[in-house]
């Protein structure tokens, strides 16, 4: 981290240039000193500094300067350090001024020029009041801060990006905290497009794509090879067990996410079903020890890059990113997984972010501390949430379609659910309304039995409902069921038949899709348990088939 600062500021250059000499002399090893001359360039240079989260320990600023007097300075400069010590130098007439200025802005001390000897009439007054300041001085985060309102909803989505992608980063709420709105308004001049995302290195972002957060923070954006053995979309559990097999048995493999690696399970708060974990395991922490070993074995990784469509001209199969980039390979693995259905009411889209979440959403539980949250949905995702929220909330409601859990939630969960005093569990119910503006104030729920409507306070809702396959970059190129999923394997094989234009002479294998040599596996494929184990499973047995294909091309 950089030396804490002392800025000085003073019209005129030679006291300036003398100000600055002494503080040198006295304070060079702890503190950087900057000087300026003109009230204008130093305000630049206290966004700058605070953009960059260095430090600021005092100011030092003359008094009587054209365009700008001291004490109009030291009020705009403290919007950015409040916690700075605020000294004014003065001459004898503005004495006045500076004893308003104590009142006024918290003026800590006034000095009359000329200043000299400065052992005597500047360090003691200046050490006091540093020392002061170290005492009670917040050490500096060192990372990036992310400043916007809890109700963006891409602020959101660059948090969960941020934390998925295992990036330490600090939340500047612009609503509750005054230092980060001054900051924001000095970037993006009064505008508020959120989030904006202060950087170590002083450089800013407002509102960007992930893609652009994935390159600056020096994720693998882009691939740098044109063609692989085998290139793996979608890197969830399936894609990234499949990564870890294909490179420990020496295929060359390049696995790609529109995100961050993980998938639905990287979303997940505790999954304590998963082999080898007895006291269960962050779906964080899985993902980034399972994207650790594929990287290890020597797979390569792309985040943050989409896979827009895919084609084959035989013997190759390629890849087209958003960015236009198009990869080619022998083999394909398709692995996208699916994610859960949307909720289809009026109003619901507008507080996408605002309250509403699909999925877990860990990243903003703690903004609800206390609140009431509300939970729809009936499967381990959503009794995982439940618990997970009810550490925060005043009360979790659990809502659920069936009569019971027992259908489609595992056991160990039900069990938990049923200890946990704040989660009050309604089934036959669904959300017939939102009510809520700029944020989601209360759901109306109906019971579904009686038809009653009842009105139900609720700051969150988090919703796991239903799941849709992330299929559109496939168009017509591989089968799929109606709902969108692929077939494989044996799905194919309906009457005994090989599937149209299949032109090899042999039945396509089991993880194999209607295409030779594009595979699928995870949550993407027809009737397939949607579990991490099941994913896992699929993803690493079908390296074994994509070894047989790569052996006939
Ligand atoms: C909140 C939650 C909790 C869960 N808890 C458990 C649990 O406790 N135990 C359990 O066994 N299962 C659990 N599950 C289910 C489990 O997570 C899934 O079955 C599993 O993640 C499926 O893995 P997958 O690799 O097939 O797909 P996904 O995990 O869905 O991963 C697919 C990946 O593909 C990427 N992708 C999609 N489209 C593209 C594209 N066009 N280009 C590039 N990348 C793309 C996505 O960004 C995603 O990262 C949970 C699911 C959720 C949502």
């Amino acid at each position: 981290m950089a030396k804490p600062v002392i800025l000085t500021l003073d019209d005129d250059i030679q006291v300036s240039n003398a100000i600055e000499r002494d503080l040198r002399r006295h304070y060079r090893q702890d503190y950087r000193i900057l000087k300026a001359t003109e009230p204008v360039v130093a305000l630049e240079t206290v966004q700058r500094l605070k953009q960059r989260n260095d430090q600021i320990a005092l100011f030092l600023v003359d008094q009587r300067m054209p365009g700008m007097e001291g004490v109009a300075f030291l009020s705009e400069a403290m919007k950015f350090y409040p916690d700075a010590r605020k000294v004014l130098l003065t001459a004898y007439a503005d004495t006045q001024a500076a004893i308003t200025a104590i009142n006024v802005i918290g003026l800590d001390h006034y000095l009359m020029k000329p200043w000299s000897p400065p052992e005597q009439h500047l360090y003691p007054v200046l050490d006091d009041l540093l020392s002061d300041w170290l005492a009670t001085a917040e050490a500096p985060f060192d990372g990036i801060r992310v400043a916007g309102t809890l109700w963006s909803a891409s602020s959101h989505t660059i948090k969960d990006f941020l934390a998925r992608s295992q990036i330490p980063y600090r939340w500047l709420d612009i609503e509750q905290d005054a230092e980060a709105r001054a900051l924001v308004d000095a970037v993006s001049n009064e505008q508020h497009h959120l989030p904006v995302l202060f950087f170590p290195d002083g450089s800013t972002l407002i509102n960007p794509h992930i893609t652009t957060v994935a390159a600056k923070i020096g994720l693998r954006t882009q691939a740098t090879h044109p063609f692989y053995d085998l290139i793996i979309v979608g890197a969830g559990p399936a894609g990234l067990a499949a990564a870890v097999y294909a490179a420990s048995e020496g295929v060359r493999t390049l696995l790609i996410d529109k995100e961050t690696t993980g998938g639905q399970a990287g979303t997940s708060s505790r999954i304590e079903n998963y082999l080898g974990f007895p006291n269960g395991v962050s779906g964080a922490d899985l993902a980034r020890r399972a994207t650790a070993q594929a990287t290890r074995l020597g797979a390569e990784i792309l985040t943050a890059q989409e896979v827009t469509q895919i084609r084959v001209d035989d013997p190759y199969r390629f890849v087209k990113l958003a960015d236009g980039t198009e990869l080619s390979c022998k083999a394909l693995i398709i692995a996208t997984g699916a994610s859960l259905s949307t909720l289809d009411l009026p109003g619901v889209d507008a507080l996408i972010g605002a309250g509403v979440y699909y999925g877990a959403a860990v990243t903003e539980a703690a903004y609800y501390k206390g609140r009431h949250m509300a939970v729809v949905g009936g499967a381990n995702s959503a009794g995982q949430g439940a618990m997970f929220f009810s550490r925060y909330a005043s009360k979790v409601t659990m809502l659920v379609r069936g009569s019971s859990l027992q259908k489609g939630m595992s056991q160990y969960l039900i069990d938990q659910i049923n200890c946990t005093e704040n989660i009050e569990l309604r089934t036959h119910s669904s959300i017939s309304r939102v009510i809520g503006t700029d944020r989601l104030e209360a759901l109306v729920v109906r019971d579904n039995d009686t038809g009653e409507t009842e009105t139900v306070p609720a700051a969150a809702l988090f919703v796991f409902i239903g799941a849709k396959p992330h299929l559109d970059f496939v168009a017509d190129v591989v089968e799929r069921n109606q709902a969108g999923f692929i077939l494989t394997g044996p799905d194919l094989m309906g009457d005994g038949r090989r599937p149209k234009n299949w032109r090899l002479n042999r039945d396509p294998f089991l993880l194999e899709t209607s295409v030779p040599g594009i595979f699928a596996v995870g949550d993407v494929r027809q009737d397939v348990i949607r579990r991490v184990a099941s994913a896992v499973g699929q993803g690493s047995t079908a390296i074994s088939f994509v070894h047989q294909y790569l052996k006939t091309v």
